[in-house]
């Protein structure tokens, strides 16, 4: 079992002219086995707190904390936040030259789990995770993120997700440049971490259609930096419907 609370969180990022205040106090609590949509405006600050918990050396927490069972995550290293259990999609966007899929993958258990994976089972569960994302096993022995496609980089991280079994995930625009058929791929490796484990989920979109695939219990819609709203699964298809022009005359 995890929780990760954020309390009033503040958060500015550096820019030539200065610090930017684009956090200005969210509050959110992700318990095990519970996914949490946060939908908003582009600009609202969605991915300023994802890279926040991933411990981005831009974005720095001017008020507030963030714990996970109580441990201050604003304390812990990047990989330290990784081996507490939580896995940040963002966490490893670049190119990592002549390090290939498999391991990588193998490195990340190793770090996470603190010993090396067995290798006759480990073997079988990459390769299986990869047949249900539909990857081809030729994809394991290609370099980290060097000439992927947007696709391939979703269905990288959601592989890298399934295989590290995280207790808290946050996952930032994972439908963003998906077709619907990998966008339902990329769903199905999420719904099965979720039905095999009890994670705490923070799915993080500006467009509901991920949320036909997944399922959130709670839904937080975010502008200017703050949660204006939240509600159960109805107000996803509220803003579906609706779009973003009510939240957005709020602030004006
Ligand atoms: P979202 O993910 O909801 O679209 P972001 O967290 O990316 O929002 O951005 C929030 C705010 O931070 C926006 O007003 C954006 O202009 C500003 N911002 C983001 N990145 C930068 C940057 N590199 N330099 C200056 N401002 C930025
Ligand atoms: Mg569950
Ligand atoms: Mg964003």
């Amino acid at each position: 079992m995890a929780t990760l609370e954020i309390k009033n969180l503040h958060v500015s990022i550096e820019t030539p002219d200065g610090p930017k205040p684009i956090l200005r106090g969210v509050d959110l609590t992700v318990r095990s086995g519970e996914t949490h949509a946060i939908m908003g405006p582009n600009g609202s600050g969605k991915s300023t707190l994802a890279y926040t918990i991933a411990g981005h050396p831009r974005y720095e927490v001017t008020e507030g904390e963030i714990l996970l069972d109580g441990e201050d995550v604003l304390e812990m290293s990047v990989d330290e936040r990784a081996r507490a259990g939580m896995f940040l999609a963002m966490q490893y966007p670049v190119e990592v030259p002549g390090v290939t899929v498999a391991n990588f993958l193998r490195t990340a258990k190793t770090a996470i789990d603190g010993t090396a994976p067995a290798l006759r089972t480990w073997t079988g569960e990459v390769k299986g995770a990869m047949d249900a994302l539909r990857m081809d096993p030729e994809f394991a022995t290609r370099n980290v993120n060097e000439g992927f496609s947007g696709g391939e980089k979703k269905r990288h991280e959601i592989l890298q997700m399934e295989l590290l079994r995280p207790q808290i995930a946050v996952l930032d625009e994972t439908d963003s440049g998906l077709d619907v058929d990998a966008l339902r791929i990329v769903s199905e490796g999420v719904n099965r971490l979720k039905d095999s484990s009890e994670v705490g989920v923070l799915l993080i979109t500006h467009y509901t259609r991920i949320l036909q695939y997944i399922k959130p219990d709670f839904v937080h819609v975010f502008v200017a930096g703050r949660v204006a709203e939240q509600g159960g699964p109805e107000l996803a298809d509220r803003l579906e419907a609706e779009g973003y022009d009510r939240f957005l005359a709020q602030t004006v």
